[in-house]
């Protein structure tokens, strides 16, 4: 049996159960892609890169009255300890649907018919919370592709460890824990867009998670608006460089 609480309440990285990881984030990272963000959080690191809006290949694909967003979470076989196949697992395949399902709530696809917004994930170093952190981070490519959008959506996962509900779980709380619970909000619009439950919680642990997590997104969320500012030279109070 893992120990996940120490005798002061502390978690196995010294987090106390509300505490986020460290989290860095950078808009504009790569070049040939139209929008791109790189996220760290704690040990997750990932790229994100967004092309378009473009031209529908092959075009039977195209939708009349709105833009195809489609989405492509990948882990490198290099990110996790265990090397992980080429190519994309089911995992990775169901995960792309869950990212775009998330993202999609938020976009204004209406306003680009008969085009594709691509979204690429690709998580390069993995210690558990890549769903939510490929979201944030695709969210914040989104932007700085100049995607029109409702809101940026952030995320992050609590979890339930040792019987303590935990904020952003990393991997081990993952593995060894009762339950993870990633969790996307758009913050500005007050809903919830990705809610996922694996294990058990009892409702009103739930509630406890939702508060934590939601408060931890707005948080997100600010890093988000920060690193957009830096990258395109804005002062706080909204002032050109
Ligand atoms: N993981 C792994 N190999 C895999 C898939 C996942 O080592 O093929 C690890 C990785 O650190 C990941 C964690 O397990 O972040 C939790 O995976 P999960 O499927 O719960 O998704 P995530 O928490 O990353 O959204």
């Amino acid at each position: 049996m893992v120990r996940l609480i120490d005798e002061n309440g502390l978690r196995i990285d010294g987090r106390r159960p509300d505490q986020l990881r460290p989290i860095k984030m950078e808009a504009g990272v790569l070049e040939k892609s139209d929008g791109s963000a790189y996220i760290e959080v704690g040990g997750t690191r990932i790229y994100a890169a967004v092309f378009g809006p473009r031209e529908v290949h092959p075009k039977h694909l195209e939708l009349p009255d709105r833009a195809v967003l489609n989405c492509r979470y990948h882990m490198a076989s290099f990110s996790v300890d265990e090397r992980k196949p080429l190519g994309m697992t089911r995992r990775e395949i169901e995960l792309s649907k869950v990212l775009r399902e998330a993202l999609e709530t938020v976009v204004f696809l209406e306003e680009f018919p008969r085009m594709m917004i691509d979204v690429f994930v690709e998580v390069v170093q993995a210690d558990g919370g890549t769903r939510t952190a490929g979201i944030t981070a695709a969210s914040l490519a989104l932007a700085d592709a100049g995607i029109p959008m409702a809101d940026m959506v952030a995320a992050t996962a609590v979890g339930k460890v040792d019987g303590v509900i935990v904020l952003d779980i990393n991997e081990a709380e993952d593995k060894y824990g009762q339950a993870d619970m990633p969790v996307a909000m758009a913050p500005r619009l007050g809903s919830i867009v990705l809610l996922q439950l694996n294990g058990m919680m009892t409702t009103e642990e739930i509630e406890k998670g939702l508060d934590m997590a939601g408060n931890a997104i707005k948080h997100i969320q600010q890093l988000q608006i920060e690193a957009l500012r830096r990258r395109y030279h804005i002062e706080a109070g909204g002032e050109e460089v």
